[in-house]
Formats: structure tokens, C-alpha cells, sequence
């Protein structure tokens, strides 16, 4: 992903079909799928559409890929962001960053914005412990409410944002006619993890014998994140060993080296605070 780039807008190819799981999260979504197409089925009732929608849950969920399959399913353009590349990166010239991304997705409507790490310039005021001065911050997120509360219900842009940690997020992200939506996402469940095992082998050339049931069995708490990477991991692993099929005993090793990977990353950001 181009830090450069202020945000990327791309036609998602990305459907349902790729996310694995996440039955009843993907009835809702469906719905934000049918407001973009569809929109008059509900305003020539009267009923405004909602414009805002919070996918909140633990790192590697898929709800980034959740968002994409909306735009995908829908067939509208995908303008997305990160809170922490604004934080970064727009000191000084967040606030003029947001009006920027609301007016293109408006000329492109029907489209999606798609803000991941929301709590990164939507966490509650008092609690930031932030490198950025308050007021920075502050301005962007005051922004971006007022493009909120500024367009209509059926301006066609439905705005999607991901976030970790939805109990430190300001209430007022949450008022109506904001992100008065909200989803939760889990990790998976055993009968998850082998949908998204599924998945994920799919591209690659499997030994016949392998049984997705016990890989499933074996990665109890691993995001589906985890699990993709797993899956290429195995995958290196068995070309490395000059193998013609990616076997059990690679996907093994493949999630020893990926609960390593894992341990680094925890004792690298406890060593850090
Ligand atoms: P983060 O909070 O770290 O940003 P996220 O919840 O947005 O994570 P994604 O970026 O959507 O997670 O997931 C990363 C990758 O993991 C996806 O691109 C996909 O390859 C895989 N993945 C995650 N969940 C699923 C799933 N339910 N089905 C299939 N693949 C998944």
C-alpha cells in the first residue's frame, strides 16, 4: 500500500465469495449492498438510508475485506484511508484531507469511503496519548462529522469505518445519522477457520491427503489473517523443500512460524509501552 497516496480509489473486485464466515455479519452488510443499488426501494418511502457503518473487531477479522466486498457486490468505487496515515501523515491538513475525500466519493456516487483505524482521529476526547497536538486531531475529526451530518441520506456515499477498539471511540461518532450502525466481527470458529482454510488453499497445489478438518482443529484463536498467511507460508515452505504438492507437515511448520512471528510482534509492543 502507497504511503503517498492521500487515498486509493479501486473498483473491488472482491465479493462475498472470499469472505469465509461471518454468516450473520454478511446479512447486514448485504443491506448497505442493496442501500447502494437500490436506493428509491427505500427513500420513496421516506426512509433515510443510513450513512454511516462501524465494523469493530480484533485485528485481522476481515472487516477491511468485508468493506471491499461491499463495494465489489455493489459495483461502486472504493475510496479508502487510514486514521493512522492521517495522523501521520496530514499534520496541519487533516481537516482539508477529509473535505478532499468527501467530495470525490460525492461526484462518484454511488461510492464507498472505507476509514480503517477510526479510533486513530475518533478516539474520545481526554483519552489521547497522541505525539500530535489535540487540536490537530481534533479539527480532522470535527470534519469529518460535519461531511456527515452535511450530506443527505441520499447522496448515494455510504461511509464504512473499522476500528479495534470500539470503547474508546468518541460518542459522538456514534450519534445518529453517523456511524449509527454498528457490526461486530469474532474471531473465527473452528467451522470458520476451515471455510477460510478453504479458501485460501483454493490457489494452491495441495498433497491429497490433506485434511482441512485438522488444520482447523489445530489453530484455535488464529484470526483469519493468521490463517491466510499460514497458507501462503506452507506453501514456501513446501517449494523451498522442492516438493510438487504443499503438504500437512508444511502447513505445520508454517504455523509454528507464524505463532513465532506472532510472539515477536506482542513482546515487540509490550517492550514498547
Ligand atoms: P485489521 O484490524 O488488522 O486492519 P481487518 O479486520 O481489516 O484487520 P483484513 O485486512 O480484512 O482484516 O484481513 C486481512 C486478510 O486476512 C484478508 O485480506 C484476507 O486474506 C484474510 N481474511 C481475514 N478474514 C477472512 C475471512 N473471513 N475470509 C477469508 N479471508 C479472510
Amino acid at each position: 500500500k502507497s504511503k503517498a497516496q492521500l487515498f486509493e480509489k479501486d473498483q473491488s473486485k472482491i465479493t462475498f465469495d472470499d469472505v469465509a464466515g461471518l454468516d450473520e455479519v454478511k446479512v447486514e452488510v448485504r443491506e448497505v449492498v442493496d442501500f447502494l443499488k437500490n436506493p428509491t426501494r427505500y427513500t420513496r418511502l421516506g426512509a433515510k438510508i443510513p450513512k454511516g457503518v462501524l465494523l469493530i473487531g480484533p485485528p485481522g477479522t476481515g472487516k477491511t475485506l468485508l468493506a471491499k466486498a461491499v463495494a465489489g457486490e455493489a459495483g461502486v468505487p472504493f475510496y479508502s484511508i487510514s486514521g493512522s496515515e492521517f495522523v501521520e501523515m496530514f499534520v496541519g491538513v487533516g481537516a482539508s484531507r477529509v473535505r478532499d475525500l468527501f467530495k470525490k466519493a460525492k461526484q462518484n456516487a454511488p461510492s464507498i469511503i472505507f476509514i480503517d483505524e477510526i479510533d486513530a482521529i475518533g478516539r474520545s476526547r481526554g483519552k489521547a496519548a497522541s505525539f500530535q497536538s489535540n487540536d490537530e486531531r481534533e479539527n480532522t475529526l470535527n470534519q469529518m462529522l460535519t461531511e456527515m451530518d452535511g450530506f443527505g441520506s441520499n447522496t448515494g456515499v455510504i461511509v464504512m469505518a473499522a476500528t479495534n477498539r470500539g470503547e474508546i471511540l468518541d460518542s459522538a461518532l456514534l450519534r445518529p445519522g453517523r456511524f449509527d450502525r454498528q457490526i461486530y466481527l469474532e474471531l473465527p470458529t473452528k467451522s470458520e477457520r476451515r471455510a477460510i482454510f478453504e479458501v485460501h488453499t483454493a490457489p494452491l497445489k495441495l498433497a491429497h491427503d490433506l485434511n482441512l478438518d485438522q488444520l482447523a482443529s489445530q489453530t484455535p484463536g488464529f484470526s483469519g489473517a493468521d490463517i491466510a498467511n499460514i497458507c501462503n507460508e506452507a506453501a514456501l515452505i513446501a517449494a523451498r523443500r522442492n516438493k510438487d504438492a504443499v503438504e500437512f507437515a508444511d502447513f505445520m511448520d508454517a504455523t509454528d512460524r507464524v505463532i513465532a512471528g506472532m510472539e515477536k510482534k506482542n513482546k515487540i509492543i509490550s517492550e514498547g509501552e
